[in-house]
């Protein structure tokens, strides 16, 4: 049984007999291999290797320990016997299928429990496959007790790159557009990464926890000792949570795909409101109530300035609200006078916090 039609297989065709590599001024047909890039290709490749999944599915092992995507195929074995036939399987469909197999680009990583030790030793190899220490797999760097602390590292270094080289234009743009951008460029990269976090320790979650939100602040420009009650009206920051919610829609996914179901489940949105529209003067007054008060040495907190100063401003937490109240997201209001609305309330608080400063020097 063919998996595509015929028609399906006359179209593919076509499409490739016009694929041309280039060569500096050289062209030449390819008659092998996917087109890299190409949004088929990792379609087109699953289907070539099903006789490798089928083969090894028939030599027992459970459909659930063979992980493929494209050209990455994760084996889970249980032992040395197995990895080594897994191996032996592999190698001989390649060698039947015209495909060879990067000895240096595969890798075998052995998975111990917390107080477990290695049988494998490091550097070794396991027919002709190195034995590894830690393995990227679509992206996700697993290492052998599989904690995803090398991950994060790697993760947190990305998120500064991508912070320091929007570095100039984020003090240009209004916060809600700053969370936009972190949703947007940098939000994806921690999803990625949540499968590691749903049965982890929960002193690595509140540790993973604690450098995103610091990348976080960071990237809108509030001051590190910025309260976290502040950062989840702001966005949605537990870890744990949206992993166990990740995890819950992959199963639902995975099961509809095991029994040829149509994949319906969808990612959990987020179960907080959404960002409010707000300026750039907003991450200001957050950080200008972590200043201290030059008379009295303490915070210049809204309870402070109200208790021992008698000036009345609100906490960041209550200014997010009344904005909120006395701004509404309608229709009939464009987003710019919306935010300039905010942006003149802000200010008048602002002045009364600035003016005070000035009287105590
Ligand atoms: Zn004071």
């Amino acid at each position: 049984m063919s998996i595509c039609s015929e028609n399906e297989v006359l179209l593919l065709r076509a499409i490739y007999s016009r694929l041309k590599i280039k060569l500096g001024t050289e062209m030449t047909n390819c008659n092998i291999g996917v087109a890299q890039g190409s949004m088929i290709s990792p379609a087109l490749f699953d289907i070539f290797t099903e006789s490798l999944i089928l083969s090894l599915k028939d030599n027992g092992w459970s459909l659930e320990d063979i992980l493929a995507f494209a050209d990455d195929h994760l084996i889970i074995c249980d032992s040395v016997k197995d990895l080594e036939r897994a191996i032996s399987l592999v190698k001989h469909w390649c060698s039947n299928s015209n495909i060879s197999l990067n000895s240096q680009k595969s890798g075998v990583l052995e998975i111990i429990p917390p107080r477990g030790k290695h049988s494998l030793s490091l550097n070794s190899t396991v027919a002709d496959i190195p034995v590894v220490s830690s393995y990227k797999y679509l992206g996700v760097e697993f290492d052998h007790k599989l904690t995803g602390d090398l991950h994060m590292t790697t993760l947190i270094s990305k998120i500064r790159f991508i912070s320091y080289r929007l570095g100039p234009l984020l003090p240009k743009i209004s916060t809600d557009y700053k969370i936009n951008l972190w949703k947007t460029l940098i939000q994806p990269l921690i999803n990625f990464s949540l499968p590691l976090m749903a049965h982890n320790t929960w002193t690595r979650i509140n540790k993973f926890e604690r450098s995103l939100k610091c990348c976080f602040k960071r990237f809108l420009g509030l001051c590190l000792s910025t309260d976290n009650k502040i950062v989840n009206r702001l966005i949605h920051f537990n870890l744990h949570e949206l992993a166990l919610s990740q995890e819950e829609a992959s199963l639902s996914k995975w099961n509809q795909r095991l029994f040829h179901l149509t994949v319906t489940k969808k990612l959990k949105s987020e179960p907080i409101s959404p960002c409010p529209l707000l300026p750039k003067s907003f991450i200001k007054f957050v950080n200008i109530q972590k200043s201290k008060c030059p008379n009295c040495g303490t915070l210049n907190s809204a309870h402070h300035l109200q208790n021992v100063h008698g000036l009345t401003v609100p906490s960041s937490l209550e200014l997010i609200d009344e904005l909120d109240k006395d701004f509404p997201r309608t229709k009939s209001f464009s987003r710019n006078t919306i935010l300039s609305g905010k942006e003149k309330r802000i200010n008048q608080y602002l002045s009364i916090i600035l003016n005070h400063l000035r009287q105590t020097f």
